[in-house]
């Protein structure tokens, strides 16, 4: 069962995109060669609950810490540390969360810190694209595999590869919803869309292979060959017409 939500519901989810978006734009002025990801995550935090909301995934699975931080080839579930310093060249994924009367917005952003190598930057470029991709598929009428055959398809072109062990989700009244959005599939399968439906659309791409691992803390998720990742996140409503971003500024984007 997906869940297709009231304009109530709505204007709630709405409010927590724009507290997320308000969240990344703070990351993006915050980083910088030397600041801890434990400092990002403060920062994230505090940004939040100073729009009273609270963040989605303090807690959640026993998850330690508002933002999860990610650098280089840890693809997402970085924890924040003290001791965890960006350097030049790095690139830092940044997931951010928060729930606002009950309702939750979810996104992620790759941030390069400093000067990148251009084949990093191609990375970065490569999986932005493939988000826009599969949203543009996010419109009513089409299949929910629609949206994964196009991240997939953009991703594979430039010779990427997607990773399956994680994948998008559903998103509302909890932080992960029914159904699951893959960043693999094939046209023309899976449940039709609907106005109403919220998606939290995320492809996280590796240079290298899609296989992963954990790290020893039960937690980070990394390439299996140490090659770098990025990621890239919004949730996204299902319109009459087509499609509404809701982890944005407002005055975002909106199409149809
Ligand atoms: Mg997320
Ligand atoms: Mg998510």
């Amino acid at each position: 069962m997906i869940s297709r939500k009231s304009p109530r519901e709505i204007a709630f989810m709405r409010e927590a995109g724009r507290i997320v978006a308000l969240a990344h734009e703070a990351v993006k002025e915050a980083v910088r060669v030397g600041i801890s990801t434990a400092r990002i995550d403060a920062i994230v935090e505090a940004t939040i609950r100073a729009h009273g909301a609270t963040p989605s995934f303090k807690g959640y699975g026993g998850f330690p810490a508002s933002a999860c931080t990610s650098l280089n080839e840890e693809i997402i579930h970085g924890i924040p540390a003290k001791t965890r310093r960006l350097a030049e060249g790095d690139i830092l994924k940044v997931d951010i969360g928060a729930e606002y009367k009950g309702y939750h917005g979810d996104s992620a952003w790759t941030y390069p810190v400093g000067a990148i190598p251009e084949a990093t930057r191609k990375l970065l470029e490569v999986t932005r694209e493939a988000l826009f991709e599969g949203v543009r598929h996010a419109v009513p009428g089409n299949r929910l595999q629609d949206i994964s055959h196009a991240v997939q398809s953009h991703v594979e072109k430039h010779r990427f590869s997607v990773v399956r062990d994680f994948v998008g989700h559903g998103i509302g009244k909890r932080l992960h919803e029914a159904p699951e959005v893959p960043n693999f599939g094939e046209a023309g399968k899976g449940p039709i869309l609907k106005p109403g439906m919220t998606l939290a659309i995320e492809p996280m791409v590796n240079a290298g292979t899609h296989e992963t691992k954990i790290l020893d803390d039960g937690w980070t998720a990394v390439t299996a060959d140490s090659s770098l990742s990025a990621h890239y996140e919004h949730t996204v409503l299902i319109t009459e017409k087509g499609y509404e971003l809701l982890t944005v500024l407002e005055g975002g984007d909106r199409h149809g």
